[in-house]
């Protein structure tokens, strides 16, 4: 499989002009690279990054809404698709910690199959839950209400990549060891085989997010089996965004 490095700017940087500015340059760096890089750049700059046509690079959402209405603020993704967005990241922590529940993020994972964009849903536990052993019952709770009532065809199709990011390990240069997200990786593997048989669980990606730099990237695809990373401080700096990419 290819690797997926997927940017998430998160509510970065605060100027159109900033952003097309490191839009810019992660394109550039990322010519030639074996590795498929994502950019999800805050709503309001989608447009405009999407109009700048750039080759080496794909975007990407943060997040998406399930349905079009009444529903002030929200973006649909059938909205996304029109200005070029290929992919679109679900249940980021920083959204469940907003009140987003399971069954908000199963509605918004249907909602981005159907519109045709590719999911990233992100699942992980808590620093508490990491101490108290309950690991693989998150990511195997997440994963069966994430994913509830979406057919295996639907999740062959839709290249969906899950996104193992431990809570604890987000924003705070404390990334995970390999050990452990090599174990984390196993589970989600495993439930995927339980939920949609072997053939259906080896195509969707697994990637890592949390605290990765230049130095720690290729451990968790070397070591720990990733498919690729999320990554949300490093991908702010062009430099460090493209030294990543170029490990693989
Ligand atoms: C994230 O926001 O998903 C993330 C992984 O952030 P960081 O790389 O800054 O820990």
């Amino acid at each position: 499989m290819r690797p997926l490095i997927v940017a998430n700017w998160k509510c970065n940087p605060s100027t159109f002009a900033d952003a097309k500015k490191l839009f810019t340059a992660v394109d550039r760096g990322a010519k030639g690279k074996r590795a498929t890089a994502v950019i999800c750049p805050p709503f309001v700059f989608i447009p405009g990054l999407s109009a700048l046509k750039k080759k080496n690079i794909k975007l990407g959402a943060q997040d998406a809404f399930f349905q079009e209405g009444p529903f002030t603020s929200q973006i649909s993704a059938k909205m996304l698709k029109q200005f070029g967005c290929e992919y679109a990241i679900i249940g980021h922590s920083e959204r469940r910690a907003l009140g987003e529940s399971d069954e908000i993020v199963n509605k918004k994972i249907k909602a981005v199959v159907s519109a045709g964009l590719c999911p990233i849903l992100c699942i992980g536990e808590s620093g508490q839950e990491r101490e108290e052993g309950k690991t693989k019952e998150v990511l195997e709770r997440q994963l069966g209400l994430g994913l509830k009532d979406i057919s295996r065809f639907k999740i062959q199709d839709s290249k969906l990549t899950i996104a193992y990011e431990p809570i604890w390990a987000i924003g705070t240069g404390n990334a995970c060891d390999t050990d452990r997200a090599k174990e984390a990786n196993i589970i989600i593997r495993k439930t995927m085989t339980r939920i949609y048989g072997k053939s259906a669980a080896n195509k969707v990606k697994i990637i890592y997010g949390g605290s990765t730099n230049p130095d720690n990237a290729l451990g968790f695809v070397k070591e720990a089996g990733m498919n690729g990373l999320l990554s949300g401080g490093a991908s702010l700096d062009a430099k460090k965004f493209i030294a990543i990419l170029s490990k693989f």
